[in-house]
């Protein structure tokens, strides 16, 4: 799929006041970013409205305030780190009701190429809500609209789409542009053979990814928690293992779909078990390795064998284009984090286009070493989870077309 909306690229931003919704959603800990990867990913579109003259005026949302403005949600230690990775003033409008006193000031006292941050979005109530007035406030600032936070993209906020209905010149940032282009490239045009390998802890969390990838893919590898339920929906035995029993129909369904299909459907063919959930979940463990229809009544599988990290490489050998969204088994365990690093290393050996959708999938990715020999790891979890089941995201929507 060609992203067919208006790009940064597009628009003309000299002397004009532009909003960018950027998703500056980053760990803190005591008041310390932890991993800045957000803030990073945001600099190419800020850059280039810097370039060409634009006033630029940031917002995001950080954390989950729950009743209004919290000092621990403050986006101040954005602005700071901003700041340094731009090398140049962000001044931070620190206002509790977002566009207040502070955010006037600064913006009316902008120059072309400034940059100016504001407060946390979600410490106005409207904001979750996509309610007036706050969707016209944030408008009132500027004359034209960036979208560049995918994070954010699939809920409708009034600053991921609110704001839309004020300003009239809408954009995408780069951002989003790569977002879109890799995750929609490889659902809707893949170079094929397409492979995705879906993981993580329940079925019900992924039922409408499994749908939509088994009609993408040529082949669809399950491993992790889920895999439970579809071992336990073919009539094995899977023991103290992860099983949701109102979804064993919906395998059944996705098994039967495979087949109709043509896709081929892979399972674990082994698995490491243990007597019960590691705790602490980093805790020294026994574990042994079972076939998938021998795992003993009173054991829990908690990550792939040996012979499914085969299987599963083997099968990501002949990819041209691999999506891989959730673990493989409990990898913040290191000896349950086998079946995982073996499929970041397949992952990391083939000369396929390798997509990893955000939030744990992402995470351990990271954690593992292998960042870098990713073609695209995604910023965005639940958003690249609704894009993968092939929701329109509404932060993309609102944006005007070409
Ligand atoms: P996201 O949508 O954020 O990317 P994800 O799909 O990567 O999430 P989750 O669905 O949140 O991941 O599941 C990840 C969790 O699943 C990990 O914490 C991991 O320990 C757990 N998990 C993986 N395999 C098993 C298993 N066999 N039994 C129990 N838990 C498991």
């Amino acid at each position: 799929m060609k992203l067919n909306k208006v790009t940064v690229d597009d628009i003309n931003v000299k002397g004009k006041k532009v909003l960018v919704r950027c998703d500056f959603n980053v760990p803190l800990k005591d008041g310390v970013i932890t991993n800045d990867n957000r803030i990073t990913a945001a600099l190419p579109t800020i850059k280039k409205l810097i370039e060409d003259g634009g006033k630029v005026i940031l917002c995001s949302h950080l954390g989950k305030p729950k009743n209004g403005p919290e000092e621990k949600f403050s986006l101040a230690p954005v602005a700071v780190r901003l700041s340094e990775l731009l090398g140049k003033d962000v001044v931070f409008a620190n206002d509790d009701e977002v566009v207040g006193d502070n955010a006037k000031k600064a913006v009316a006292e902008m120059n072309d190429g400034d940059v100016v941050l504001l407060q946390n979005t979600r410490f106005r109530k409207e904001e979750t809500k996509n309610l007036e007035p706050f969707s016209s406030e944030l408008a009132s600032l500027a004359e034209v609209f960036v979208m560049d936070a995918f994070g954010s993209a699939h809920r409708a906020h009034c600053s991921t789409a609110g704001v839309t209905d004020h300003i009239k010149t809408t954009a995408v940032g780069y951002l989003m542009q790569k977002e879109i282009n890799y995750l929609g490239n490889a659902v809707e045009n893949p170079v094929r053979p397409f492979v995705a390998i879906l993981g993580g802890a329940k079925v019900a969390d992924k039922l409408n990814v499994i749908s939509n990838l088994l009609e993408k893919c040529d082949t669809l590898i399950i491993g992790g928690g889920m895999a439970y339920t579809f071992l336990k929906a073919q009539g094995k035995e899977v023991g103290l293992s992860l099983v949701d029993d109102t979804k064993i129909d919906y395998c059944k369904e996705m098994m039967d779909k495979a087949e109709k299909l043509g896709k081929k459907l892979l399972l674990p063919v082994d698995t490491t078990v243990a007597a019960g959930f590691p705790d602490p979940i980093d805790a020294p463990i026994d574990v042994e390795v079972v076939d998938a229809d021998s795992i003993p009544a009173d054991m829990e599988g908690l990550d792939i064998g040996p012979k499914t990290k085969e299987l599963f490489a083997d099968a990501v050998k002949t990819a041209k284009t691999v999506v891989w969204n959730g673990p493989m088994g409990v990898f913040e365990n290191p000896i349950l984090a086998k079946g995982t690093i073996a499929v970041a290393q397949a992952l990391a050996d083939t000369d396929a286009t390798t997509i990893i959708g955000g939030g744990d999938s992402a995470a351990a990715v990271i954690q593992l070493g292998y960042a870098d020999k990713m073609s695209h790891i995604s910023t965005g979890g639940g958003a690249s989870l609704e894009y993968l089941e092939g929701k329109t995201l509404p932060g993309i929507a609102v944006i005007g077309d070409k």
